[in-house]
């Protein structure tokens, strides 16, 4: 038998030999960056139970847990934990102390024999989590990196509750709980929590127990029986008031400081309807036993997806100020809500992959904007979301990116804005049907567990029976956009349009099918649908029996990309016209109010955009209006005192006292103003206000 453990030990040195020589020759990228594999699983967490009880004045947690875990694959006689800044009193297995050494990051546990993957195994631990203590390399990430706060702990600041709140992602649970601290875990938990009984406790799952004690303190039992990643259990701790919603049989709370408690709903109201339609476009009901979001004091980020347990930001209480009808927290939610199935229940396998989370949660807004509020608005929260990633550096990184130096840099404007316009790629290639039902399979095949990009990729291929390689090459282990210059000329001789399509980008260049409406001069169209090769320039011929009165490539714009189409002013205005996708009738404003040559027609087609069927475009046009014209003020001002009055969104009428403020003859409008400062609207009132007193 010991010969056979001393070649297993040689074969393991020449093994680590080996790896330790490959690492070294592909550590970095040419940027110096570092590469990150997967996290090896050796040991597989299987269950944490955890009974917690906190001294505010030291802001330490004192922790008991028992953990179970389980070999992957093969044999074992250690487990490493991940166990920041931390005193470790005790380490035992079924009553026997074991050997243990500790760094202050990894505890690196001696077993008592080898376990094989057939057994599971206990650890109990008794240590001091002291989150204050937690160092993280990098200035910027040790306000993140604490895993647990402690909010005006000793209750001297008289404008600010007393709370405990956590935030584990990336990596920082490990900051109140020893676990192996990496997006390929998954745990069920039981959380026993002892706090003072004027507190109220949330966590993941449900609440089974509450038990009062002698010593005025209330311990709160947790329990979630659904695996779910370490970076995902959460604690709050705090005076909350709960205001109790329901969607179907699943509770539904909202957890918020006592006074707001009254506007519970006019912030989460949606959250129930959001369930309904996230399950139905997955055609996976909501997994989980219950969904609980707390509005928590100096969030350190906007909004974090805790399974079933969810935390905001104090902004989400801004809500409140709001109009009826608005709510600027409503797309945090819905996101947050989406990620309980990306990200939740299948979450990817190393923050290398973080886009299967946050595309998907971003992607899930969009379609919750689309659903609930119409094309038009879900189509100005997606020009909102590619103005983001276009504005901000970055186009050079992979959207799944296996070189980084630090986690937090992977949280940007590509994993999130591009990597959802890359799903809203796929949606439109491939149509609703196979985009839905590869949703579904990607959920079936890795529910309560974890996958990588390709995995999203191979379930879009099994339902569409495409090869989808060439997509996924350039758009997700790719990095960057095309540029495109487009022109066209149109050949009588022939009766052909002549459309060259250019890619001006430095490189990669790339391939994908594109579409053109082509109109005629009485309005009426046909779409065209080709390939755009993977060349510097693509010439195409089109047969159209007549000249074209427009030529106008990717209608929807699907394609992301930036397109340079050299139209000119005639074009816009008929597009404004004729086409009727926001993207067109936005770009065709935005054109005609730069053009140089915008008095005259262009303005006669701003005042028409005064009626637009969406609001965000009425502003749009008025605010683009040249009112020092004379021609333009006399016929545009009728429709401008209409909607101060009328229009059916009160920020359209804002807008529109706001024009009629600035003119030399304001006092001719004081009627309307003063109307105006009693209205109900709180934002037609300001601008009201503002109007009278600028016009005194
Ligand atoms: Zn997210």
């Amino acid at each position: 038998m010991k010969k056979n453990i001393y070649l297993f030990i040689l074969l393991l040195l020449i093994f680590q030999f080996l790896t330790a020589q490959q690492v070294a020759t592909s550590s970095t990228d040419g940027a110096g960056r570092e590469y990150r594999s997967t996290p090896e699983k050796v040991n597989d967490l299987v269950h944490t139970k955890l009974r917690l009880h906190f001294d505010f004045t030291k802001k330490q947690v004192y922790g008991e847990e028992w953990l179970t875990v389980q070999p992957h694959f093969y044999p074992v006689q250690e487990l490493s934990l991940d166990a920041k800044a931390m005193l470790i009193h005790e380490v035992t297995i079924n009553g026997n102390s074991l050997k243990y050494q500790y760094d202050r990051k990894i505890l690196k546990i001696q077993l008592d024999k080898i376990y094989n993957r057939q057994n599971n195994y206990t650890i109990y631990i008794n240590y001091t989590a002291r989150p204050e203590d937690v160092k993280e390399e990098g200035s910027e990430a040790i306000k993140y990196a604490k895993g647990i706060y402690f909010i005006n702990a000793d209750g001297k600041d008289p404008n600010k509750p007393t709370q405990i709140w956590t935030q584990g992602e990336t990596e920082s649970n490990s900051a109140w709980f020893p676990t192996i601290d990496k997006p390929n875990q998954k745990s069920t938990q039981e959380i026993y929590l002892t706090v003072p009984d004027r507190f109220i406790t949330l966590s993941n799952g449900l609440l089974k127990e509450q038990v009062k004690n002698n010593d005025g303190t209330r311990t709160d039992y947790w329990k979630m029986d659904l695996p779910h990643a370490p970076y995902l259990f959460f604690i709050g701790i705090g005076e909350f008031a709960i205001v109790k919603d329901q969607w179907n049989e699943v509770p539904v709370n909202y957890y918020l400081e006592k006074r707001y408690a009254p506007y519970a709903k006019k912030i989460f109201g949606n959250t129930p309807e959001m369930l309904d339609f996230f399950s139905r476009i997955t055609q996976i009901k909501y997994p989980w036993p219950k969904y609980d979001q707390m509005i928590v004091r100096d969030f350190v980020s906007g909004a974090m997806e805790n399974t079933t347990a969810v935390s905001h930001s104090e902004m989400a209480y801004e809500v409140i100020e709001e109009e009826a009808g608005e709510n600027s927290w409503e797309g945090t939610i819905a996101h947050e809500t989406f990620h309980h199935w990306f990200g939740d229940l299948v979450t990817a396998e190393s923050w290398s992959n973080l886009t299967l989370n946050e595309s998907f949660a971003t992607y899930g807004t969009y379609l919750w904007y689309e659903y609930k509020y119409g094309k038009d608005y879900a189509e100005s929260e997606r020009l909102k979301n590619l103005m983001g990633y276009f504005s901000k550096k970055g186009f050079k990184n992979n959207l799944v990116r296996f070189y980084y130096d630090k986690r937090e840099d992977i949280f940007d404007t590509v994993s999130y804005n591009k990597g959802s316009e890359i799903l809203h790629m796929l949606h439109k290639y491939l149509g609703d049907d196979v985009f839905f039902a590869a949703m579904k399979k990607y959920l079936v095949n890795h529910c309560f567990d974890t996958a990588e990009a390709h995995q999203w990729r191979i379930a879009l291929e099994e339902i569409s029976g495409k090869d989808l390689n060439w997509f996924f090459n350039q758009w997700y282990c790719g990095y960057g956009h095309p540029k495109l210059d487009i022109r066209q000329t149109y050949d009588k001789g022939s009766g052909k349009i002549v459309l060259a399509i250019a890619q001006t980008q430095d490189e990669p260049i790339f391939e994908f099918p594109y579409s053109v409406d082509i109109y005629r001069k009485d309005g009426s169209k046909e779409h065209r649908e080709f390939w755009v090769r993977k060349k510097k320039e693509n010439i195409f011929y089109l047969d159209f029996p007549q000249e074209p009165a427009l030529v106008n490539p990717d209608p929807d714009h699907v394609l992301l990309a930036n397109v340079e189409s050299h139209k000119s002013l005639k074009d816009w205005i008929f597009q404004y016209k004729y086409a009727s996708g926001f993207f067109d009738r936005y770009e065709a404003l935005k054109y005609i109010s730069a053009s140089e040559e915008h008095l005259g027609k262009g303005q006669e087609m701003l005042i028409k955009a005064l009626k637009d069927n969406y609001y965000g475009l009425r502003i749009l046009s008025l605010n683009y209006l040249n009112l020092k014209d004379n021609k333009t003020r006399k016929k545009a001002l009728p429709i401008i005192l209409d909607m101060a009055q009328n229009d059916t969104k009160n920020l359209v009428q804002a807008f529109a006292i706001i024009k009629l403020s600035e003119l030399n003859n304001r006092k001719d409008f004081t009627n309307i103003f003063k109307k105006g400062s009693k209205s109900s609207s709180r934002v037609v009132q300001k601008a009201s206000l503002e109007a009278l007193s600028g016009s005194k």
